[in-house]
């Protein structure tokens, strides 16, 4: 498949989930001039969202995707489906109080039961697997953690399905000396890039109109919004903004809000009797830079570890990924590494999302790491706002992290100042 385009950096044509897409039409680019009701920029799993669920409200919907879809975090990412938002129960009662906080992860929650009901309504075939997902201790306190954090899940917000497990018990689950975990039943994992494909599916098939190639490069407000790319223009009522760590300048307000940080992954070879996770669970580590895994269908491990604060990626994405896996996992040292690629993860101050809207211009972005599942909530969350309900979207919006420190300019530099301080503490400690 081409690997050239507005979202194809980070050597995405030569992932593990491209090579195992499901066959999927090209999508024309927009040329001339159309009116619509709804335009939506970003063919990733918001705007794929907001623009089914707007359309089987009536609505008609155009989709502007500058590359291809599913191209961006939404098909390269680490595929774990981890239900809740990044920060945990108990920050959200520390900054919400314990009604808000519940009434927020009750919604956030939502997220998983909309994506497995699209799976199953849509005939999406995208490796779905609900085997859980563990979290391995590597750090001294992170037990107390675990247990404080699965008390305050189980008491404030209702939700009982957290184990916390032994080293042992750990051990048997992922073959790796972690301190001991805390295993969540209902998460789990997915080809992301396939179930990205079946929602554009569902979209076409709702009435969406998908342009591909066709980046949207300017934003009139005045007297109506317009949406403009190099061959054509959108003329809509309403505009959701969902391209995420891609979308640069489009509507200055929310810039400054979001930071696209490189991350990086590899696919081994299949490793037959060598697979490494025996509960085929999804997993991560609680180190600031953290690691996370899952075997994929074909029985390959797929690693993602390592940030770079820099725009430019590594030279070589599986040399800078490999000795991160095998400290991991030393079993595996010198085996096979047959994909490596990256994308952005685009994180917020507070690590939660950034969702709302200026009079019509809808935006949901800077889920940070944490945006498998949310993504399409956030989605159907914009299309309720903008047919008519915007009370789940303002509960969402209540969410809204500060902008990062200098504003647009320096943002980079003093949040990378920052980063690397955390990433060497992980290093100084292990
Ligand atoms: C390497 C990596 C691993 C991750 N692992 C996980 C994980 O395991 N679990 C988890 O929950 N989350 C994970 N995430 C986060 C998750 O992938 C994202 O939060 C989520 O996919 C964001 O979806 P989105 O639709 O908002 O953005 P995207 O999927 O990035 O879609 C945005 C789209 O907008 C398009 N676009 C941008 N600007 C324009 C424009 N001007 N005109 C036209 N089109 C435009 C882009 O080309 C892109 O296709 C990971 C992210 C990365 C990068």
């Amino acid at each position: 498949m081409a690997s050239t385009g507005f979202n194809s950096g980070l050597d995405i044509g030569k992932s593990y989930y491209v090579a195992t897409a499901n066959a999927a039409p090209d999508h024309p680019a927009l040329t001339g001039d159309v009116e619509a009701d709804l335009v939506v920029v970003g063919g990733g799993c918001t705007g794929l969202s907001a623009a089914l669920h707007a359309a089987e409200r009536g609505l008609k919907v155009v989709l502007l995707e500058g590359g291809k879809i599913g191209w961006g975090a939404s098909g390269r990412n680490g595929g774990q489906i981890i239900p809740g938002l990044r920060k945990g129960a108990k920050g959200l009662v520390k900054a919400f109080g314990p009604e808000r906080a519940k009434a927020l992860f009750d919604l956030a929650f939502e997220a998983r039961g909309l994506v497995l009901d699209i799976i199953e309504r849509h005939g999406i075939e995208c490796d779905l697997r609900l085997t859980g997902h563990l979290v391995g201790a590597v750090n001294g306190s992170d037990m107390r953690e675990f247990e404080e954090e699965a008390e305050c899940l189980a008491k404030v917000m209702d939700f009982p399905h957290v184990e916390i497990l032994s080293a042992a018990e750990a051990r048997r689950m992922v073959d790796t000396p972690y301190l001991g975990a805390s295993f969540e039943t209902l998460g789990g994992h997915m080809h992301p890039l396939n179930y990205t494909l079946g929602l554009a599916r569902a979209a076409s098939a709702a009435g969406v109109t998908i342009h591909e190639n066709s980046v949207a490069v300017r934003l009139e407000r005045e007297p109506a919004i317009r949406l403009f790319t190099d061959k054509g223009s959108v003329r809509a009522r309403h505009v959701v903004l969902a391209g995420d760590a891609l979308l640069n300048g489009l509507e200055p307000r929310v810039n400054s809000r979001i930071m696209p940080i490189g991350n990086y992954i590899v696919a081994t070879e299949p490793l037959g009797a060598r697979n490494v996770i025996p509960s085929n669970a999804a997993v991560s580590d609680t180190l600031f830079v953290v690691n996370y895994y899952r075997m994929s269908a074909d029985g390959r491990l797929l690693f993602g570890g390592g940030e770079r604060y820099t725009p430019s990626p590594p030279a070589d994405i599986a040399g800078f990924v490999r000795p991160h896996m095998e400290k991991t996992f030393p079993q595996l040292r010198g085996c096979r590494i047959d994909h490596a690629w990256g994308g952005l993860v685009s994180v917020t101050t507070s690590r939660l999302p950034h969702v709302g809207h200026y009079g019509e211009v809808y935006f949901a972005h800077g889920y940070s790491g944490k945006g498998v599942i949310l993504s399409t909530l956030s989605g159907k969350l914009l299309a309720e706002a903008i047919t008519g309900d915007a009370s789940r979207l303002d509960l969402f919006s209540t969410l809204t992290p500060l902008p990062f420190p200098g504003g647009t300019a320096l943002r980079g530099p003093l949040y990378v100042l920052g980063m690397l301080w955390y990433a060497m503490r992980d290093r100084l400690r292990h």
